[in-house]
């Protein structure tokens, strides 16, 4: 298949991991943060880290949608549901992620909710146009992958007059959460989370580009190379990043060229300016409340906005004591460190985020079988 079997190539991938491990100087290491839950899926998947000298090591990121969704607003989702008469519509993965009191939005539909598994934006408006005397609530959570297409529904929304239909926007925004896990006081205090370089995220880097990540760069002096999902993109971008740091150089490199460009997609880009506006700051499972990071719908789109016409509180839940996603999300644990991983909490039965989508650090982990991974990264 075009585009995939050559990215999969065994002999290829061999003679990369001969090379990581002939650049891979001995006496240093590498600590290589990939931002996006998709490459620590292919990293699970494809056994990569079995490929890799043992002085280069990669950290999961926070760069997983559902996963960094704090308990907060997925219970403010199960209110919505709870209204009389109004649907909510959202992705298959933000259906299970777990909530207070036990509760999850599957969980809330089992009680009677009318909330619906949805497939794409399009999908929440054509409901809103088959249900006209009922509200419809989009539940948008995502990266910058995602918010174009909210953007286009609002607008379709707007130009078909769909009073019905609103978005409850929870879209958030890659560069402000890597410049967050470098400001951390772990990383900036400790030293716990050693960072070398970043494996930057493919799909939200065909939308927003190459360049927002060049000040990043520059500022915290990290080379960043921007990755595909597949097994040959993550290990090429492995050894451009010991490249880099061998070398000094702390510049953004782009590995998936076939996809990304600098400017990134500009028609995408205006639709998300012209409804979109900074939000001032938003809470991250794990990182915790991150100025501007996130979005939130421009006044002119105010009709729009579930957060405006249901009046929408956020409060802040801590997570389940036992779980140790917010660790993990800003890569100072380990899936394996977490005392009920595979026992209490599996796929199948959730007790934080980060085991609910495949991209999620915890479920790569349980469904590769990469239980006896080497625990947390030390201190040093
Ligand atoms: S194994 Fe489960 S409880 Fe533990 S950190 Fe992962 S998601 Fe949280």
């Amino acid at each position: 298949m075009k585009y995939i079997d050559e990215f999969r190539d065994g002999d290829l991938a061999r003679g990369l991991a001969a090379a990581i491990r002939r650049e891979a100087r001995p006496e240093r290491n590498y600590h290589l943060m990939e931002f996006c839950g998709g490459h620590t899926h292919a990293i699970s998947r494809y056994g990569i880290k079995d490929l890799l000298p043992g002085n280069v090591r990669m950290v999961h990121g926070p760069g997983c949608p559902v996963c960094v969704l704090p308990i907060g607003r997925i219970d403010n989702a199960i209110e919505l549901a709870a209204r009389p008469g109004l649907i909510l519509c959202t992705y298959a993965d933000t259906m299970r992620v777990p909530a207070s009191h036990g509760l999850s939005l599957l969980k809330a539909k089992a009680r009677g909710a009318d909330i619906r598994m949805i497939y794409s934006s399009a999908d929440a408006l054509r409901i809103a146009r088959e249900h006209p005397g009922r509200d419809v609530v989009f539940f948008a959570i995502g990266f910058e992958t995602t918010t174009p297409p909210t953007a286009v529904a609002i607008l379709q929304a707007q130009a078909q007059r769909l009073g019905n239909f609103s978005v409850f926007c929870n879209h958030v925004l890659t560069p402000a959460a890597i410049a967050n896990i470098l400001e951390s006081p772990e990383v900036r205090d400790l030293g716990t989370v050693p960072l070398d370089g970043f494996v930057g995220p493919a799909h939200v880097s065909t939308v927003i580009g190459s360049q927002p990540y060049e000040y990043f760069a520059q500022e915290y002096q990290r080379p960043v190379v921007i990755a595909g999902f597949e097994p040959l993109d993550v290990m090429q971008a492995i050894l451009m990043l010991v490249r880099q740091c061998n070398d000094g150089r702390a510049e953004v490199e782009n590995e998936f060229t076939r996809a990304v460009t600098r400017d990134g997609n500009v028609k995408a880009k205006a639709l998300v300016a012209d409804v979109f506006e900074l939000r001032r700051t938003f809470e991250w499972r794990g990182l915790g409340e991150v100025p501007y990071s996130a979005l939130q719908i421009k006044e002119r789109y105010r009709a729009f906005d579930a957060e405006a016409r249901y009046g929408i509180t956020y409060r802040s839940v801590p997570d389940h004591k036992a779980c140790e996603c917010g660790a993990i999300l800003r890569g100072v644990k380990k899936p394996a460190d977490c005392k009920v991983f595979g026992t209490v909490c599996t796929p199948e039965n959730p007790i934080g985020s980060c085991m609910v989508s495949s991209e999620g650090a915890c479920a790569a982990h349980y469904t590769y079988g990469r239980y006896n991974d080497v625990a947390a990264t030390p201190v040093l």
